[in-house]
């Protein structure tokens, strides 16, 4: 049996110790705890890479501590548009979605696009449509509510600036959430969901859903998500980059997920991190910030939940 383990993420930034409080922090293990033990059980009930990181991935979402689903930033126009994304590593099966609104798990739907359509990525009024015929149900707008976020909103709403989850802002939360598994049978996957940018506006999309930026699987290399400032991502082509350094360099994952997370995406000045494994269940989790939430679990007996470096 192949070694099997899981890694999942809550975002990066410039996390100031100080500012959090040690209750606040030990509910960020909790919520990163639950949904890195969930992830881990369908695993070791023989569950695939595919199924472990949506279920990982939908715990994240609904906890309010994350920018994703139900945690995520308000837009310029006092609304939530979501982006999410989820790809087979086995298969190289991809589904994404964007500028979504009213779903209370984004990375089902993109895990639906995947599967019950013949196509990778859809946005918007399309991507609303598409989950009106599977009959999701609509959270309203008091489902996203949250004080914090909103006060975040309200402080930056009648300007140009819009602003990362995590980044200015030291007591803001802190956002994008994101898993990768190495299943028993070496097969890898990849899923990423988040709220995006507070007072984002003009339909921005990042890089979380972009198969190759910010989220990536294929069983030759390795899975990827990624957490950050997203126009640097998508410009970095990161995670598909970490994937390029494994096949083409002969880098260990180790290896080829620091090259470009403590050089090259430095090197354009992108802030941030990711997660990542390969097909034997390795992990590495490196980011350029000051923390990033993230756990990890292996069958090897390996654990860890961590915020800070
Ligand atoms: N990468 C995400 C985006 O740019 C934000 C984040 O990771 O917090 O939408």
């Amino acid at each position: 049996m192949n070694t099997f383990s899981i890694a999942i993420h809550g975002g990066a930034g410039t996390l100031v110790k100080g500012m959090m409080t040690p209750e606040l922090e030990a509910k960020y293990k909790a919520a990163l705890q639950l949904a890195l033990d969930e992830g881990y059980k369908v695993l070791d009930n023989n569950g695939t890479a595919t199924e472990a990181v949506e279920k990982a991935v939908i715990i994240l979402e609904d906890s309010p501590l994350f920018n994703a689903g139900k945690g995520s930033v308000f837009t310029a126009t006092e609304s939530h548009e979501m982006d999410a994304s989820i790809m087979d590593g086995k298969t190289l099966n991809a589904g994404a979605v964007s500028l979504i609104t009213g779903i209370k798990n984004p990375v089902s739907l993109a895990k639906d696009v995947m599967e019950k359509s013949e196509h990778v990525f859809l946005a918007g009024e399309g991507a609303m449509q598409f989950a009106k015929e599977l009959d999701y149900k609509l959270e309203d707008a008091s489902y996203f509510y949250d004080k914090l976020r909103y006060n975040q909103w309200l402080e930056i709403k009648d300007t140009d600036s819009f602003q990362l989850d995590h980044a200015k802002k030291k007591d803001s939360k802190f956002g994008t959430v994101g898993a990768v598994a190495c299943d028993k049978d070496g097969n890898i996957a990849a899923a990423t969901s988040t709220g995006g940018m507070t007072n984002k506006k003009w339909g921005r999309v990042g890089d979380s859903p972009m198969i190759g930026a910010g989220n990536y699987a294929n069983n030759k290399t390795c899975a990827i998500s990624c957490t950050g400032s997203g126009e640097f991502f998508i410009r970095g082509v990161v995670a598909y980059d970490v994937a390029c350094l494994i096949e083409h360099k002969n880098m260990s994952l180790e290896e080829a997920s620091n090259e470009v997370i403590n050089k090259r995406i430095l090197e354009i000045k992108g802030d941030g991190g990711l997660i990542a494994v390969d097909a034997k269940g390795n992990i590495a989790m490196p980011f350029n910030t000051e923390g990033m939430y993230r756990a990890s679990k292996s069958s090897n007996g390996t654990e860890e939940v961590s915020i800070y470096k």
